[in-house]
């Protein structure tokens, strides 16, 4: 079994269109891949429609914007009812937001001479959950950067940087029992991708265990191998499962699908704890 537990489309800021992303797992040789787009359940439909006959399993997620002490973090949601009112408002607020931040970035870089406009990253961004991959996109269109992960510096995107500017992001606590009481499962995505800012405390990660967190992503390609082997000690201590996962995002990063992967026990434990809602299969 090859399970990938995080993959974005282009209905956040991945590159390949919902049915690309589930060609791209068939093709990648994966049995299960999550579909966990920024903020929104957008790109549920076209995945699903794109199944039939792969045989593939989708396990419908989504990667939430935390933020607590003033660090930024993600929370993966998995099979979760996407219906359920308090759960889908708060997806709402954060996309919303994106859109006034979105903006003001853009702002940010013209002053400081780069000559993107809103009207270039709307089209980069199509339909999308807009964020700073999306300026990225935009900033190497303009020639400014060379590459999108060269626009995440201090100069420009990255956490703290000239050209940031923060969004609203739901407390991770909120954002756990929200995703429980959704029927979904949540797990800590990168919780020690420390090139991308500031990480939390092992403290923080055994409060949010003790109000329903369900795992910890550890295999992760901005982890390096301490960092992997501390979170499965954490992971073990606390009671949780670990998870391995590519975060796919198309074209816009180096990472391929399936470049990490969840071992089945870990998988199986996941599905034991959701009823919002159930993987599909093609
Ligand atoms: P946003 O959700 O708009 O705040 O943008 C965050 C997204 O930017 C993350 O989900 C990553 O996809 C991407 N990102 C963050 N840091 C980096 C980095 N150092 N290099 C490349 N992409 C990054
Ligand atoms: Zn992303
Ligand atoms: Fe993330
Ligand atoms: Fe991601």
């Amino acid at each position: 079994m090859r399970i990938d537990l995080h993959a974005h489309s282009n209905a956040s800021d991945g590159t390949d269109s919902p049915a690309e992303l589930v060609a791209n797992a068939v093709a990648a040789g994966l049995d299960v891949v999550a579909l966990t787009d920024h903020d929104t359940v957008a790109g549920y439909g076209e995945a699903a429609a794109a199944l039939a006959g792969t045989g593939l399993t989708l396990v419908p997620g989504a990667e939430l914007s935390c933020q607590v002490d003033g660090i930024s973090l993600h929370l993966l949601a998995y099979l979760f009812d996407p219906a359920e009112p308090a759960f889908a408002a708060e997806r709402e607020l954060v996309r919303t937001d994106r859109f006034r931040r979105g903006r003001a970035i853009v702002e940010r870089c013209r002053e400081l001479g780069a000559p993107i406009s809103w009207e270039q990253v709307e089209r980069i961004a199509g339909n999308g959950s807009v964020g700073r991959p999306h300026i990225a996109s935009a900033l190497v269109e303009a020639g400014v950067v060379a590459t999108v992960s060269d626009a995440f510096t201090p100069e420009w995107l990255a956490n703290g940087g000239r050209a940031d500017v923060r969004k609203h992001e739901t407390d991770p606590a909120v954002a756990v029992r929200l995703v429980r009481a959704a029927g979904g499962v949540p797990v800590f995505a990168h919780p020690g991708a420390d090139k991308r800012g500031r990480t939390v405390s092992d403290a923080v990660i055994a409060d949010l265990a003790a109000v329903g967190l369900g795992g910890l992503e550890v295999d992760h390609t901005d982890h390096d191998e301490p960092t992997r082997a501390r979170l499965r000690g954490l992971a073990g201590e606390l009671g949780l499962f670990t998870t391995g996962s590519s975060d796919y995002h198309g074209s816009r990063k180096t990472v391929r699908l399936g470049e990490h992967t969840t071992d089945p026990e870990a998988y199986q434990r996941l599905l034991a704890q959701a009823t919002g809602a159930k993987p599909l299969t093609g």
